[in-house]
């Protein structure tokens, strides 16, 4: 099963008009035809993001209002068979266990409701699957490494807790130690970055405040900083970038969008600009959506640009939680 990128192009050949809406069924049926692409080159390209990709796909399906659009018992088996012995799961079956995936596996049996399937698999439940998040937790300060080879970043500390917590297990791991160590993160200018002295970057503010989130600790936010810097993301076309200096991309209506969603922030920037700008990314023959417009639809941004929409409130989509 994979669910990756093209063919098409947001946006199209030229400017799209300004009344735009949401294609919906046109992004359910660019979902569904990205498993069948079996026989191009793509599709073992990028074998390394294949359960990420599922959710994802998964993910936007849910919130298009077309949760059954994907197959479950298929899709059931496909995350099973990347699972290891040791409770982790791997991007795709033979490929090692790393946190990023593991998450993913169990942000999809949550979703489709099937983590009893993990009792039935034979390889230690859902016990050993919170015990290899755990495994990744340095004791010390409390960080979280995505594999055995003990690189850290705040994504992976977010991911265990978000996992754990879907699981009902976070009292597998030090959860005070984990809130210091994002608290070592922040910066003067309210946001996060990926380990301590490291400059602020949005993905890392989400991963943080989904963190403080999640441990019931938001309390510890300087919100109105935080959420200034945010506001600052968006250009004068309605998108948002990631950093200042960058360019605008539709993947940052969500980390930045569901920031100021979790700090109360939300309306800071301009809701029906940042609509627009997501709209013209589409693909409105072929489906899905780009980073922005002109680009390559892929199953990344066609989640995160329907995500942002959710967050938005747009009508006839599923109210996405910003956690
Ligand atoms: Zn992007």
């Amino acid at each position: 099963m994979s669910l990756a990128a093209g063919p098409g192009r947001g946006g199209g050949t030229g400017r799209l008009p300004e009344d735009l809406e949401l294609c919906i069924e046109k992004h359910v049926k660019y979902i569904q035809s990205l498993d069948t692409r079996k026989d191009e080159l793509e599709y073992w390209l990028t074998e390394h993001l294949r359960l990420n990709g599922v959710y994802w796909g998964l993910t936007a399906l849910h919130l298009l209002g077309r949760p059954d659009a994907l197959p479950h018992r298929e899709t059931i088996d496909f995350v099973l068979s990347c699972q290891h012995n040791n409770g982790g799961f791997g991007a795709a079956p033979g490929h090692d266990a790393h946190m990023l995936y593991t998450v993913s596996a169990v942000q999809i049996l949550v979703t489709i409701d099937a983590v009893e399937e993990l009792e039935k698999h034979g390889k230690g439940g859902k016990e050993r699957v919170g015990e290899f998040i755990a495994s990744l937790q340095n004791r010390d300060d409390g960080s979280f490494a995505g594999d055995e080879w003990g690189e850290t970043d705040t994504r992976f500390l977010y991911g265990a807790l978000n996992a754990l917590s879907l699981l009902h297990l976070t009292s597998l791991i030090d959860t005070t130690k984990a809130v210091q160590y994002v608290q070592a993160c922040s910066n003067f200018d309210g946001g996060y970055g990926v380990s301590p002295g490291a400059e602020t970057h949005s993905g890392q503010i989400f991963t943080c405040l989904g963190a403080l989130a999640i441990a019931g600790r938001l309390d510890l936010v300087d919100k109105d900083r935080l959420g200034g810097w945010l506001s600052e993301r968006q250009l004068d076309n309605g998108g948002l970038n990631g950093r200042p200096e960058k360019l605008e991309d539709v993947c940052y209506s969500w980390w930045v969008g569901s920031s100021l969603a979790m700090i109360d922030r939300i309306h800071w920037i301009d809701g029906e600009k940042l609509g627009n700008f997501i709209l013209q990314c589409q693909d409105i023959e072929m489906g899905g959506l780009s980073d922005r417009p002109g680009d390559a639809v892929d199953v990344f941004h066609t989640f995160f640009g329907v995500a942002g929409l959710s967050l938005l409130g747009y009508a006839g989509l599923e109210k996405v939680d910003p956690i």
